[in-house]
């Protein structure tokens, strides 16, 4: 099995060089776009392409708004302002996930709380959610309370791992119930869309494909140097809600009054938005998304094909969910196997790497309530990412 996936990897990749985990891809408008902002000399965050890759992300994802940041974790940190998050509060989210969920929580004087992931979609369980609530939940006049902390539950905060959609109908239908607001950290998901009914849920509401990150009351996507398609660095809030949007773009520069010369700030704002520079290499990206998206379902074809032949268990898109295949992962039978996986194919010069440490174990973390976080713990053992940058 072993042999036959570095054979595999080394066949896609066509070399006998240091394969890494994820490489971006410039093969369009880069370097005339950056050259062109050298030229006017915009290169900070004033200037036409911020706004013209705000566009366009708007257009693609089908949110109404699109407020381009230096990053995913600025955009978290605001979106989850925008919910209504306060010091002393909690947010639901997922043990699952890369350390950018839970820091931005932190950083609105928030703390996480752990619930458990769906083997099918490695996102956030409404089934595990929902048990959750019913446990702990307490409904009141000013909102939904914890029973054990005795603090308010003031969002949800759901995370598209490795581009596969969550099970947002379940998730929505949930945290409707108790007026939980729901902010979606499709970081990793541009380009994935969830088509109609999945697994969980054949009556789902959802009857036409949308695009993961449009669902809650907020969403965020990033285009770090290993996403998708990257800005170098740099994030976005993607809303339907005019006047959210306002207060984000408000926000993320630093909260100062329009005006000709006149510098006045009317609240405590941040450095948060993105350069013009990032974002002339962000639209350019963009333009090949149809390709990067094509080939990388391409390419986890091939692992499928392989993985059957090998007996292997492969990642798949859950029903009901179109994946950008961001991210590859292997399910190994067991730790063992897995710890033998990682240390034998980057000894043979093809990165591959272990799921994050679950969040719920960091030091930083650590003392935050979790549901038993089962699946999250049986994924945390035998997942295994492999190469998954595209093959243009
Ligand atoms: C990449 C990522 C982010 C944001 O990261 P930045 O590097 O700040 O753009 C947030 N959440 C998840 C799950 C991510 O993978």
């Amino acid at each position: 099995m072993f042999d036959s996936f570095i054979r595999l990897v080394r066949e896609i990749y066509q070399t006998n060089d240091f394969i890494p985990l994820h490489e971006p891809r410039f093969a369009g408008n880069e370097k005339q776009y950056l050259l062109d902002v050298i030229d006017s000399t915009f290169v900070s965050s004033v200037g036409p392409y911020v706004s013209q890759f705000e566009t366009k992300i708007a257009e693609y994802t089908g949110a109404k708004h699109a407020i381009a940041t230096v990053n995913g974790t600025s955009a978290l940190h605001v979106a989850l302002l925008l919910a209504g998050v306060k010091p002393g509060e909690e947010v639901l989210t997922q043990a699952v996930t890369f350390v950018a969920t839970c820091n931005a929580i932190h950083y609105c004087g928030a703390e996480p709380v752990f619930v458990d992931v769906d083997t099918a979609t490695l996102g956030l369980s409404a089934q595990a959610l929902a048990d959750f609530l019913v446990e702990f939940a307490e409904l009141r006049g000013d909102g939904v309370w914890n029973r054990l902390s005795g603090k308010r539950i003031a969002a949800c905060l759901p995370m598209h791992t490795f581009g596969h959609p969550c099970d947002m109908a379940g998730l929505l239908r949930v945290c409707g119930g108790y007026g939980i607001p729901v902010v979606e950290d499709a970081a990793e998901a541009l380009g994935s869309f969830i088509v109609g009914a999945n697994s969980f849920d054949q009556s789902s509401e959802i009857k036409q494909a949308k695009h993961c990150g449009i669902f809650g009351k907020l969403g965020v996507l990033s285009f770090n140097g290993n996403k998708i398609i990257t800005t170098g660095g740099g994030g976005m809030i993607l809303t339907d809600d005019d006047e959210l949007a306002r207060q984000a773009k408000h926000l993320t520069t630093t909260a100062k009054l329009p005006h000709a010369w006149k510098f006045t700030h009317d609240q405590i704002g941040y450095n948060y938005r993105m350069p013009n520079l990032n974002a002339a290499l962000g639209l350019a990206q963009l333009e090949q998304m149809p390709l990067f998206v094509q080939r990388k379902r391409e390419l986890a074809e091939r692992y499928i094909t392989w993985s059957r032949q090998a007996g292997v268990e492969f990642v798949q898109e859950p029903n009901g969910a179109q994946s950008n295949y961001w991210l590859n992962a292997l399910l190994l039978n067991d730790a063992g196997e897995r710890e033998q996986f990682l240390t034998d194919s980057n000894a043979e010069g093809v990165m591959t790497r272990s799921l994050w440490e679950l969040m719920a174990n960091l030091p930083m973390y650590s003392h935050c309530q979790r549901d038993g976080l089962l699946e999250s713990h049986r994924l945390a053992q035998r997942l295994v990412n492999i190469p998954s940058s595209v093959v243009l």
